[in-house]
C-alpha cells in the first residue's frame, strides 16, 4: 500500500474549517488507498488526522522523537508508532516510510518539513510526489511569494512546479497518484 506523509499543524487553528478539512482529507487519504505517515502526536491538526484515518480503518505510522513521545502527545491508537532520538533520524524515517508528501496548514514546524522535502526533491534526493492542501486560501501568500522567487530568479520555473497545490483533496490525491511509480 502507497504511503503520504501528512505534515500539519501541532494546534488546531482558530477557525473549525481547518479541522474539518483535516477530518476530510485523512478519510479522502484512507479511501484513496493510501497509509499514512505522520508525526505521532495525538494534538493539533495532527491529532485529527490520525483519529479520522483510524476511524475509517486506515493504516497510520507514527514517527516521533523521544523527546516529544510523553503520554499527552503520543498517539496511542495508532497502527505502528516509532519513537526516534532526534528531529532529523524523524524526517529520514518519515521520508523513507513514505511514497508522497503532503501539507495542511500549520506552522513553522509544517513549512520545515514541507520545504526540507520540497529541496531534497529539487536536488534529486528522491522523486516522490508533493502536495499542499490550501484550505480556505492558508497558503495564498505564500503562494505568491514562491511566485515571486520564480520571477526574481532565485528558482527555476521546473522547480516551482515540483510540488502540486490545490484546495481540493480529491483532485491532489489523483494528481499524486498517478506520479507515484
Ligand atoms: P507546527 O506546524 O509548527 O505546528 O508543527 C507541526 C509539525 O511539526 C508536524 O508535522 C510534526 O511533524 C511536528 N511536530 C510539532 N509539534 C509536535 C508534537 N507535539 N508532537 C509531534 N510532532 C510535532
Amino acid at each position: 500500500m502507497p504511503r503520504l506523509c501528512i505534515f500539519c499543524g501541532a494546534h488546531p487553528g482558530r477557525n473549525g474549517v481547518f479541522l474539518d478539512a483535516a477530518a476530510r482529507a485523512a478519510r479522502a487519504i484512507v479511501a484513496a488507498g493510501f497509509g499514512v505517515v505522520y508525526g505521532g502526536g495525538r494534538v493539533g491538526l495532527m491529532g485529527t488526522i490520525a483519529e479520522a484515518a483510524i476511524e475509517a480503518g486506515g493504516e497510520v505510522i507514527g514517527v516521533i522523537p523521544e523527546a516529544l513521545a510523553t503520554e499527552e502527545v503520543a498517539h496511542s491508537g495508532i497502527t505502528r508508532l516509532h519513537i526516534v532520538q532526534s528531529m532529523h533520524e524523524r524526517k529520514a524515517l518519515m521520508a523513507d516510510l513514505s511514497d508522497g508528501f503532503l501539507a495542511l496548514p500549520g506552522g513553522f514546524g509544517t513549512m520545515e518539513e514541507f520545504h526540507e522535502i520540497l529541496t531534497w526533491r529539487q536536488l534529486g534526493i528522491h522523486d516522490k510526489p508533493i502536495g499542499l492542501l490550501n484550505v480556505d486560501n492558508y497558503y495564498d501568500n505564500l503562494l505568491a511569494l514562491y511566485d515571486r522567487m520564480e520571477s526574481e530568479g532565485f528558482i527555476r520555473s521546473q522547480t516551482r512546479r515540483l510540488f502540486i497545490s490545490s484546495a481540493d483533496i480529491d483532485e491532489l490525491l489523483v494528481s499524486m497518484r498517478s506520479i507515484i511509480t
